[in-house]
């Protein structure tokens, strides 16, 4: 996603969001449809799938059992013994690459890889010059990862169409289907998240490839050393023309609690959170802890105290913050409340001695909310209100923007498609189910984000154990697995 830079100063606060009545527009996507689903148990926690495990018609033995095996198989293509790590163009993320390119050949699929090391796996439609579905995930990792973010994605989009191909019915999909493995996701090597997706979504500028590791090898760099290069024009030509595309979907693992609680194995994303990064710098007077009396002290760390505890106030409580233009009903700002999250993550102070007032401390923010005009509203009232707190402490504060991505909104046929996919996959697996398919938010960005800047975008997430992501503890059910890529084959088989 571009990265917009730019610095919030004292002197030049936020601009001033124009109301937050388009909050109503985006809190009607909030949360989930809790009301029905809450009530059904666990659906496939009885014996519906033990009586559907012996009918050919539900594939268990590829959507289940071979996809199952093969997230096992890549969870241990690692650059650490011990623990998951995948990061763009490590040595295991090009085993990564061959493996996933042999496992879509095993499926029927024509395959290559770009320069971005986005591996591709493609079959034409029977319509000449129909566009195409792309159905994507991520194939790298965070450090020390689970193994089903990003490759639960890629893996059960292969079984379902691995399914069709075994059944000779690959060759009678309407419009080209194409399985795209992203290369970067997590941005873990280059501190720059969408490396894969916003390449072929044609948002990557060329600028990025002087980002360093923090080795300082360059994107550019470890390109060509892999005999890759990109210029102007070979990253133009990684773009997709957005006349060829139809559509594009993805499948991943919640990475959070919510499907697991009403009990589904499956929910369809409404959409995915807007995210602003700050770093804020708070400056004071350094000084001895002995000497200097309590009254004189400009101790940046109880103002960054004050301003964290600030933070969290606002974005639990913002109906209690946020009413200074007086346009906006508590009803947007409850809305509002439903989606935002925020945290500081990140805190470091200089020069750090327990005996030593610190001259400087220097925090993250991070805030997410699905509505971004109400996102802004939150900056601005935080920044005014630091502003105040540092002025009445004497110390000075910086807030820096570092980062920012617009929400995005899953289109709303493809999701009702997706659903009815989910809904005819439970079906198939359990018989008759009386609960609708429960639809979701998401709070953690995905490579949909980028691709929606292509094309329309859709998601479906997979219920995993504890809401545990981005540690080795993730986990995901194996009939969930098979869900997921029973709800891919029926999405799939009404493009035939
Ligand atoms: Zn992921």
């Amino acid at each position: 996603m571009p990265i917009s830079h730019s610095t919030i100063n004292k002197n030049s606060k936020a601009p001033k969001p124009m109301c937050y009545s388009s909050i109503f527009f985006y809190s009607c996507l909030l949360l989930l449809s809790l009301s029905s689903a809450a009530a059904s148990a666990s659906i496939f926690s009885g014996n519906g799938t033990e009586n559907a495990e012996n009918r050919s018609d539900l594939f268990s033995e590829i959507l289940r059992d071979e996809a199952v095996e093969r997230l096992y198989e890549l969870g241990k293509v690692s650059d650490a013994s011990g623990y998951l790590e995948r990061t763009f163009f490590s040595p295991a993320s090009l085993r990564a690459i061959n493996l996933i390119r042999r496992w879509m050949e095993d499926a029927g699929l024509n395959t290559w890889v770009d320069q971005m090391g986005n591996v591709h796996g493609q079959v034409e439609g029977s319509i000449a010059n129909a566009e195409a579905l792309l159905i994507g995930s991520h194939l790298d990792t965070v450090v020390d990862a689970g193994m089903f973010d990003g490759s639960l994605g890629i893996i059960s989009a292969i079984s379902a169409l691995k399914v069709l191909y075994i059944n000779g019915k690959l060759g009678k999909l309407k419009r080209p289907v194409e399985v795209i493995a992203f290369s970067d996701e997590e941005g873990v090597r280059f501190q720059t998240t969408f490396l894969g997706s916003a390449s072929v979504a044609g948002i990557l500028p060329i600028t990025a490839m002087q980002i360093s590791d923090k080795r300082g090898v360059t994107i550019e760099d470890i390109l060509k050393e892999n005999s890759l290069e990109i210029t102007e024009g070979t990253l133009l030509q990684l773009k997709y023309d957005p006349r060829s595309v139809w559509g594009y979907v993805e499948v991943h693992i919640e990475q959070g609690p919510v499907l697991e609680r009403i009990g589904f194995p499956l929910g369809v994303v409404k959409g995915i959170a807007g995210q602003t990064r700050l770093k804020v710098k708070v400056r004071g007077s350094q000084g001895h802890a002995g000497t200097v009396p309590m009254s004189m002290r400009q101790d940046p760390m109880a103002a960054a105290a004050e301003l964290i505890v600030l933070l969290e106030s606002l974005c639990k409580h913002p109906e209690e913050h946020l009413s200074y233009d007086g346009h906006c009903s508590s009803f947007n700002v409850k809305s509002l409340a439903s989606s935002l999250v925020c945290t500081v993550g990140e805190i470091s102070t200089w020069p750090s001695a327990s005996n030593v007032i610190p001259g400087e401390v220097t925090y993250t923010v991070d805030i997410r909310a699905i509505d971004d005009s109400g996102r802004e509203a939150v900056i601005y009232e935080l920044s005014n209100r630091m502003y105040q707190i540092c002025e009445s402490r004497s110390v000075s504060c910086i807030i820096e923007r570092k980062h920012d991505a617009g929400s995005v909104v899953c289109d709303p046929e493809l999701s009702t498609q997706l659903k009815s996919a989910a809904y005819s996959a439970f079906k198939r697996m359990v018989g008759e189910i009386h609960d609708e398919v429960p639809m979701l938010m998401s709070g953690a960005g995905h490579d949909a984000m980028a691709m929606s800047r292509l094309t329309k975008v859709g998601m479906l997430f997979v219920r995993c154990r504890g809401g545990i992501s981005h540690s080795p503890e993730e986990h995901v059910l194996d009939d969930d697995v098979w869900a997921a890529g029973l709800a891919i084959l029926s999405f799939l088989e009404s493009f035939l």
